[in-house]
């Protein structure tokens, strides 16, 4: 069985390795560095990014333990030089994969010819065609650039550009409170930028918990970092000097740079799908079946290509099940529990239902609770702040659970798996978790459903 690939992001290189494992002969077309956006400007760097701003803050604390380090100072340039080498030894760690498990790579931009031919037009100039049996379209997700904001890639920019910066602006304007907005906003602060964060709706992180994002503002304002919600730009106007905003209240903001991050849409320019008959919907995302399998027979879609979480796990999940399906297999691509994560400091990390989605959706529930600053282990690591809250049905099945506090990317894994198989409340509380851990307060809050948790401080005083 042949198998072509466009496009080496994590739907695209998972789903190359593992159809290869399967025995299929396979080459992926990738027009830049393997790895995609997440490897190589997306969740790998900001995170990189984020991990030095960590190290500065807990050096800059680290009186509160005892420590004592009077020369605390971070210079971009080396984060950035760092996050680079990260990024560039993790490309070549793809590379070899495909390597070992002989799959081919082609250099070069796919285009569609029919159903079962690709035109490569490589990056060194030729030109190829390839015939296989099975197609798959990985071709991901680029930055929404609206021309009113005259985007330049200097003061108008996006995550794209501000993960190469070596100087920290003195001020800029974040556009978009969602998850990057917020990691690369609290990033930027921390390294001495004046920064502003524009969001329309009126929290940021729209899609999580309330209570979750109204602990986030609180340390962002602690950290001075403005935030105007139910806000929108009306007008960007690009100067010598720097950027102005005129907001839809009528108030101008001036910076001297600006971030876009108001989202992205999928991309599919250039893979000429006119040619087989795939129509792309309104928003851009390519229509698949249950199986991830295309109107066209044979050829399939997965990742930020399709209509589905803009997330690198799903995109992964999705190129496994993808290479599973085109090798004979009927696995289906819908996904029951899909971790959300955001690094900010505290890190917020949610699955399943939020409280408001169970209230809007009918569902009747209940929740159980655990705050940080009541465990052992958070006054040890001196991270108090922050919750955990759990969601389960009127059946004790845990529907959905949010967390704000430390390690909350980390501690999601066991709510997720909860999720996933369907866990109640009970039959989680009653594993032990060890202790001194943050995962106590997962236990917690899984006690608190049945109002029976130990540590949590009583209201009947
Ligand atoms: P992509 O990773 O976008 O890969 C598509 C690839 O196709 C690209 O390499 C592109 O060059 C190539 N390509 C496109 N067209 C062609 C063509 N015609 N021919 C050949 N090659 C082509 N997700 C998380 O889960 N966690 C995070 O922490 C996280 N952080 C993020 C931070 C930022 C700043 C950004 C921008 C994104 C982040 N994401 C995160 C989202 C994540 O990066 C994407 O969901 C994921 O990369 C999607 O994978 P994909 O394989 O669908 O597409």
């Amino acid at each position: 069985m042949k198998i072509t690939i466009i496009g080496a992001g994590p739907g695209g290189y998972e789903a190359a390795i593992m159809a290869s494992k399967l025995g299929a002969e396979v080459t992926v077309i990738e027009k830049n560095e393997v790895g995609g956006t997440c490897l190589n400007v997306g969740c790998i760097p900001t995170k990189a990014l984020l991990a030095s701003s960590d190290v500065l803050t807990t050096s800059l604390e680290a009186e509160k333990f005892g420590v004592f380090n009077d020369h605390t100072t971070a210079d971009l340039e080396q984060i950035i030089e760092r996050k680079d080498k990260l990024v560039s030894g993790l490309v070549k760690g793809i590379e070899f994969l495909f390597e070992s498990n002989g799959v081919n790579l082609v250099r070069g931009s796919g285009k569609m010819i029919d159903s079962k031919t690709v035109e490569v037009k490589r990056n060194d100039g030729a030109v190829e065609t390839l015939v296989s049996d099975k197609i798959l379209l990985a071709t991901g997700s680029v930055p929404i650039c609206p021309e009113m904001f005259h985007y330049d890639g200097k003061k108008v920019i996006t995550s794209t550009e501000a993960l190469a910066l070596k100087t920290p602006p003195k001020s800029m304007i974040v556009v978009g409170g969602g998850v990057i907005g917020c990691e690369l906003g609290q990033f930027f602060s921390r390294l001495g930028t004046q920064i502003t964060i524009v969001e329309m709706a009126d929290q940021i992180l729209i899609s999580e918990d309330e209570s979750v994002a109204k602990q986030l503002l609180r340390q962002f304002k602690r950290e001075k970092i403005k935030v105007l919600t139910a806000n929108g730009v009306a007008d960007v106007n690009v100067q010598d000097s720097g950027v102005e905003v005129t907001l839809t209240n009528g108030k101008t903001l001036e910076a001297e740079m600006m971030l876009l991050s108001i989202g992205r849409s999928s991309f599919s320019k250039g893979l000429n799908l006119e040619a087989v008959g795939i129509i792309v919907d309104q928003k851009g995302h390519i229509p698949v079946d249950d199986r991830l399998e295309t109107s066209v027979k044979g050829i399939y879609a997965v990742g930020d290509l399709i209509n589905t979480p803009y997330l690198a796990h799903v995109a992964s999940k999705e190129g496994i099940i993808a290479a599973e399906n085109m090798l004979g297999e009927n696995k289906t691509g819908v996904h029951k529990a899909i971790p959300r994560c955001v690094y900010t400091q505290p890190q917020v990390a949610a699955v399943g239902v939020t409280e408001k989605e169970a209230q809007q959706r009918g569902i009747p529930y209940k929740i159980g609770s655990f705050d940080f600053r009541s465990l052992g282990k958070a006054q040890i690591i001196a991270k108090i702040q922050g919750q955990i809250k759990i969601i389960v049905d009127e059946k004790d099945v845990i529907i959905g659970a949010s967390i704000v506090g430390p390690e909350a990317t980390e501690l999601l894994t066991e709510l997720t798996m909860a999720v996933h198989l369907g866990l109640t409340a009970e039959v989680l509380g009653d594993v032990i978790h060890p202790h001194p851990t943050l995962s106590e307060a997962i236990m917690e809050a899984l006690h608190d459903v049945h109002g029976k948790s130990i540590n949590k401080v009583a209201l009947r005083l």
